[in-house]
C-alpha cells in the first residue's frame, strides 16, 4: 500500500491526540523509508518493469524491511526507544503503527513479502484489482483526514498525497524514472519525507492556534474557548 498507511496514522491521531502526527506518519511508513534507503544502498531491490497494472511496475526484493521478522524487529526498536524515554503509551501505539504497515501491505502485495528475512513468501494480492486498490487507499486517507482539525497544511497534505497517488496509478511513468531506478527511488523517498514534514507543520500550526486561543491541550480536538 502507498498513501493508505497515512490513513491509519490519521485514525490513530484521532484516538491518541497527544502523539504528534508527524511521529505517527514516520511510524506507519518507516518500513518503506528503510526499504527505499536499502534500495539506494543496493541491499534491497525495487526496479521498474513495464506493466499495464500500475501496482506491478516494481520488481521487489525486500527481505529485510518487508519481512515479518524485520517488521517485528523495527517495531520492537521503536517500542524500546519510546519506553526508555518514559513515553510508555506512545511506545505501544508507535510500535503497533510500525507493525500495521506490514499487515496492510500483506493485503495488497502479491507474494513478495516474506515471513523470515526473505524466506516464505506471502501476499494476498489486492493489487490484482488496481481500481479497487485505488479506491481503498483513497478511502483510508479521506476517512482518517476528515476526523482531524484542518488548517492550510492539512489541505496541502491531502492535495499532494492524492495528486501524487493518482498520477502514479493513472499516468505513465516518465522515461527518466523508468531508466534510472535510483532517481525513481529517491523521488518516492523524498515525497514520503515531505509528507512527514508537512504533518509536522500541521502539528505546529494547530498547537500555535491552541496556545493563541488560550486553550491548553496537546491534541487536535478542542472546544471553542
Ligand atoms: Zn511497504
Amino acid at each position: 500500500m502507498f498513501i493508505g498507511h497515512y490513513g491509519v496514522a490519521f485514525i490513530v491521531k484521532k484516538k491518541a491526540s497527544d502523539i504528534p502526527l508527524w511521529l505517527l506518519f514516520a511510524s506507519v511508513q518507516i518500513l518503506d523509508i528503510i526499504a527505499f534507503t536499502l534500495v539506494l544502498l543496493g541491499i534491497e531491490k525495487a526496479s521498474y518493469v513495464p506493466n499495464i497494472n500500475p501496482f506491478f511496475r516494481n520488481l521487489l526484493d525486500l527481505p529485510y524491511s518487508h519481512s515479518l521478522s524485520g517488521a517485528l524487529l523495527i517495531s520492537a526498536i521503536v517500542f524500546v526507544i519510546f519506553w526508555a524515554i518514559n513515553k510508555k503509551t506512545w511506545a505501544w501505539i508507535l510500535g503497533l503503527c510500525v507493525l500495521s504497515h506490514w499487515v496492510i501491505d500483506l493485503i495488497v502485495h502479491t507474494p513478495d513479502l516474506t515471513i523470515f528475512f526473505g524466506i516464505s513468501k506471502v501476499g494476498l494480492g489486492l493489487w490484482h484489482y488496481p481500481i479497487l486498490t485505488y479506491i481503498v487507499e483513497i478511502a483510508f486517507v479521506l476517512i482518517g483526514w476528515l476526523l482531524l482539525k484542518k488548517n492550510i497544511y492539512s489541505y496541502l497534505l491531502l492535495i499532494l498525497m492524492i495528486g501524487a497517488f493518482t498520477g502514479m496509478v493513472f499516468a505513465e511513468e516518465p522515461m527518466i524514472f523508468r531508466e534510472h531506478n535510483a532517481l525513481r527511488t529517491s523521488i518516492v523517498l523524498i515525497a514520503n519525507l515531505l509528507f512527514i514534514f508537512i504533518a509536522y507543520l500541521w502539528d505546529r500550526k494547530n498547537k500555535k492556534y491552541r496556545t493563541d486561543s488560550g486553550y491548553c491541550d496537546s491534541g487536535y480536538e478542542y472546544t471553542t474557548p
